[in-house]
């Protein structure tokens, strides 16, 4: 076994007696391997270990490694910063977006993409208030679903986040919880075309903590492919 499928599977075993512990169905719990900066061969040696879902960060990166893998069974996940002039690539290349964070944006994909089945994309939040962070403010992800209600090539899932960095899981957990809880209050509106049901956080160094608090959806990168260089 090469160092990747080692990886892979120590991670899926963290994540399985993680949600062992604190009574949640594994199978509720995804892994995305975040293949950013890391060459087409990994995310090949990532597949056939029997990964299937990638996040990447930069729209010309995926255009350039997704048409190399070549590989149907891969599903690729946006988990960066979508500029609108990007976004006609951006509808080709990826299976959910992470980070829509303004109506511009989602009006810009509502329009570009084509396929029947709608576009499923998550609001990115900016749990912290760090004004480097990309995502909405938490007060105004409300106002933000609401306005894409009706654009009907989008189905939103639900909600992602990068908290803010602390080496100490449990200062983290409560970005975690608050995330959770806005996707709860969130679902109560029952908007059309707006479910919740999926919680994209945690990255290498907490996800165990972000599944304790309700993940679908994990970010793993480092953990997996090794540090970036
Ligand atoms: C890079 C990145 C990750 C993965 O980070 P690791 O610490 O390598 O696991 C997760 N989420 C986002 C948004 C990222 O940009």
């Amino acid at each position: 076994m090469n160092s990747i499928s080692v990886n892979l599977t120590t991670i899926r075993q963290r994540i399985a007696s993680t949600c062992a512990r604190v009574g949640k169905d594994p199978s509720r719990v995804q892994l995305v391997a975040v293949s950013k900066t890391k060459p087409a061969a990994l995310v090949m040696d990532a597949l056939e270990a029997g990964q299937i879902i990638f996040g990447e960060n930069r729209i010309q990166e995926a255009r350039d490694k997704v048409p190399t893998v070549n590989d149907a069974r891969a599903q690729w996940h946006l988990i960066g910063p979508l500029q609108r002039n990007k976004v006609k690539y951006a509808v080709k290349l990826f299976h959910m977006i992470h980070s829509v964070d303004s109506i511009a944006l989602a009006e810009a994909l509502n329009k570009r993409y084509t396929q029947a089945d709608p576009l499923s994309v998550l609001i990115q939040v900016n749990i912290g208030g760090e004004t480097q962070k990309h995502g909405v403010a938490p007060d105004q992800a409300q106002s933000l679903i609401r306005a894409m209600a009706d654009m009907k090539n989008l189905a939103v899932k639900g909600l992602m986040t990068v908290p803010p960095y602390h080496p100490d899981q449990e200062q983290i957990r409560p970005y975690f919880r608050d995330l959770a809880q806005l996707a709860e209050d969130l679902k109560r509106l029952e908007l059309p075309s707006v479910s919740m049901d999926e919680l994209s956080m945690g990255m290498s160094h907490d996800f165990e903590t972000a599944v304790e608090e309700g993940a679908t959806l994990v970010r793993v990168g480092s953990a997996i492919f090794g540090n970036r260089g």
